[in-house]
């Protein structure tokens, strides 16, 4: 995936993870705010043909070569554009509550529990201060929990994220307002284990 990037499609309905997240939330998040960030970093690269090559992931990983007048420009951007479609990713409508097979087994022994992975995850999402994401990543083979603000992206050569949580306001604010805990232990239900799983298969396999 390269320049000129295109707005996914959403992997379901829009009102497919209703009731934790209602559809207008959906369309505002998918439409509005994810659709902005693949429209402006298009309008950034279209002046620079050297970086238009460049997948999505090497535009955040090897910021060395971007030009310094547009590098924070490009790591909002691409990273609005990163994290939106891995949350949009990491998200279905099929009821699932624990991971299974290996998946199961690292968040054992990197966490104790999935009762204490979910307690974790959730500290994250919630403490937060103002906008960001709260992170499942692997990290040199090993799965932690972080936190991020505003678009930041935890991916480097040694860092994948697996699974994040927006907690801009725009991600619940619509029918949660001001209650974001409501929001965090709701997304718990919406996660898309079998995604989290085969990512993190795929990346054991490379490393
Ligand atoms: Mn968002």
């Amino acid at each position: 995936m390269q320049y000129p990037f295109k707005v996914e499609p959403l992997p379901y309905e829009y009102d497919a993870l209703e009731p934790y997240l209602c559809k207008e939330i959906l369309h505002l998040h998918h439409d509005k705010h994810y659709a902005g960030y693949v429209l402006k970093l298009n309008e950034i690269l279209k002046n620079y043909p050297n970086l238009q090559n460049m997948t999505l992931d090497e535009l955040l990983i090897k910021t060395d070569e971007l030009p310094n007048e547009a590098k924070t420009a490009i790591r909002n951007q691409a990273g609005g554009v990163y994290n939106h479609q891995l949350y949009f990713a990491g998200m279905n409508n099929v009821e699932c509550e624990i991971p299974t097979d290996r998946l199961a087994l690292a968040i054992n022994s990197s966490f104790g529990s999935i009762e204490q992975f979910r307690a974790e995850l959730t500290a994250a999402a919630v403490n937060q201060f103002g906008s960001g994401y709260a992170w499942l990543i692997l990290s040199n083979g090993k799965l932690e929990i972080i936190a991020t603000p505003n678009q930041d992206t935890p991916l480097s050569l040694t860092v994948t994220p697996l699974l994040c949580i927006d907690v801009w306001e725009h991600a619940y604010y619509l029918q949660y307002q001001n209650r974001r805990a409501d929001y965090v232990e709701n997304w718990f239900n919406l996660i898309n284990w079998d995604f989290v799983g085969s990512r993190y298969m795929s990346l054991m396999k490379e490393s």
